[in-house]
């Protein structure tokens, strides 16, 4: 430090004048024996800061129910190491506020400390620090170098105080002019006043981008929060402090707005503790409102993020569903394709027999299917192929399946129907595939008929196996198509295995 400011800081006109009940308590804080009676004495000489001390304990703030007018109660409720502490930070506030500077605004100044004792105190309760009065008297005084230098060096300070834009610029230049910054010449200040050691340590480190303790980067935090409501731009400002607040102490973007939101909704009860107007109200209110309304934004966000995650599974979902359904398909009718069908064949037939139900399987094979390739061509060929699975699959119950068996043959299965009910559902579909017209090509409605053959486990010689079962609808297609085509047969009987 320049020795020049160090000779003025120390005869800084405050230093001799502390208050005889600040100096008695800085003697008590430093104590390991002081006691209640000692403190509630100490206090009880200086009757505004004993006033102080029962308010404070009767405050909200303290979250006390018990509502007391004693100073020695009051005491009890705070704890001692407490009052110490919080008085230390009435009386000093007493004289710092009471120190000169000409053309600067200490008022200012003043109002940043106290609005960052107040975020000290939240930030410490949210965070479960037990320290919370050691941290807001650190908040409270990690400014007093700004103070000192505006008392020892009015003149020069003013312009540099006017010339930082933000808090963070006026360190540099108070260095260039004074050889050192308000944070250490605080630190010195505490030192020399014989105040606590954390105090010196956490205003020496109040400004520091790397603070060496979490209690420090607390305090260095508080000062950032405070310049969200002294500050032409508040918005710049939050963005600022939460950047700081995620570096300092981790902290993510919901956990310090509820932090915001608990340093403004404490502001009248700093305000009012310290005897300062903090900000105008509508100012704080305007604050406070951003804050809970980011928090609700953030929530809806949160909420939409989830709906859009979830719509996003189920889209994937029905994606993969309808991709598993097409990779069962067969492409050109839609029908299920021979893989599936194997599957479907094995696992109804196994279900049969376990269950002893009834299952019937038929083979379609279109009539003369090739002269209409020839005649018309494959594309209207392809149509008819289309059009006849269309027209199955319309006639048949959901859980019927039509699949596709090859070229112009088609296999339905249909489970749990005897073989009495599926020949009527299935001649009705003979008989309809011969009065619709398929297709049209050449001014000509293309007519097709089809042969069947149909086949059930619940015939008098039920098969054996589904290739049995396969076969016997087999031989009623051929002996559809021997005996005349358009129109279904029901196989004969299966020799039995013995015989
Ligand atoms: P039948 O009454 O004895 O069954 O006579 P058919 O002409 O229907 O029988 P055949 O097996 O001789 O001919 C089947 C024809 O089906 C031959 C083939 O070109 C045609 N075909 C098979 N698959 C397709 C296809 O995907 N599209 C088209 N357009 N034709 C196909
Ligand atoms: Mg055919
Ligand atoms: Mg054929």
């Amino acid at each position: 430090m320049n020795p020049n400011l160090q000779t003025r800081l120390a005869v800084l006109r405050t230093l001799p004048s502390l208050p005889a009940a600040a100096l008695r308590v800085i003697d008590l804080a430093g104590n390991p024996e002081a006691d209640m009676t000692a403190t509630a004495a100490a206090v009880g000489t200086d009757p505004a800061l004993a006033a102080k001390i029962l308010r404070i304990a009767n405050s909200a703030m303290y979250g006390k129910t018990r509502k007391t007018d004693n100073l020695r109660q009051a005491l009890t409720l705070l704890g001692l190491n407490a009052t110490l502490t919080l008085a230390l930070g009435f009386s000093l506030s007493h004289v710092l506020r009471s120190s000169l500077g000409h053309g600067i605004d200490r008022e200012r100044i003043w109002r940043r400390s106290v609005l960052a004792a107040g975020a000290c105190r939240t930030i410490a309760t949210r965070l479960n620090i037990a320290k919370s009065e050691e941290l807001l008297l650190c908040g409270l005084l990690q400014d007093i170098g700004m103070l000192a230098f505006a008392d020892v060096a009015a003149a020069q300070y003013a312009p540099i105080l006017a010339g930082a834009a933000r808090h963070a610029d006026l360190a540099r230049a108070e260095r260039a002019a004074f050889g050192c910054d308000h944070a250490q010449a605080g630190a010195w200040m505490a030192g020399a006043w014989g105040l606590p050691e954390y105090l010196e340590q956490a205003i020496f480190e109040s400004d520091s981008a790397s603070p060496t303790s979490r209690f420090n980067a607390v305090v260095a935090l508080s000062g950032i929060v405070a310049d969200i409501w002294l500050g032409p731009d508040p918005k710049a400002a939050r963005a600022a402090a939460m950047t700081a607040a995620s570096r300092l102490l981790g902290l993510e973007h919901d956990a310090f707005t509820e932090i915001l939101v608990g340093v403004a909704e404490a502001i009248p009860e700093v305000s009012a503790l310290f005897d300062i107007r903090l900000v105008d109200a509508e100012h704080a209110a305007s604050i406070l409102d951003h804050a809970r309304e980011l928090l609700v934004v953030r929530n809806l966000r949160q909420l939409d993020e989830a709906m859009r995650r979830r719509e996003e599974a189920d889209h994937l979902r029905d994606r993969a569903r309808s991709l598993e359904e097409r990779a069962r398909r067969d492409a050109l009718t839609g029908a299920y394709n021979r893989a599936h069908l194997d599957e479907v064949l094995h696992s109804e037939y196994a279900q049969a027999v376990q269950h002893g139900w009834p299952l019937s399987i038929a083979f379609f094979d279109l009539d003369d299917f090739k002269n209409i390739n020839d005649r018309y061509g494959h594309l209207v060929g392809d149509e008819v192929l289309r059009q006849f699975a269309q027209l199955l699959m319309r006639g048949l119950r959901s859980r019927d399946i039509v699949a596709r068996y090859g070229g112009e043959e088609f296999l339905v299965v249909m489970p749990g129907l005897h073989h009495v009910d599926a020949n009527e559902v299935l001649q009705r579909l003979v008989a309809q595939v011969s009065g619709t017209p398929l297709a049209e090509a050449d001014g000509d409605a293309i007519r097709v008929t089809v042969s069947a053959g149909l086949a059930a486990t619940d015939e008098g010689a039920p098969a054996t196996s589904v290739e049995a079962l396969l076969r016997e609808a087999d031989r009623g297609l051929y002996a559809a198509k021997r005996s005349g085509r358009n129109r279904l047969v029901t196989a004969p009987p299966q020799e039995s295995p013995a015989g």
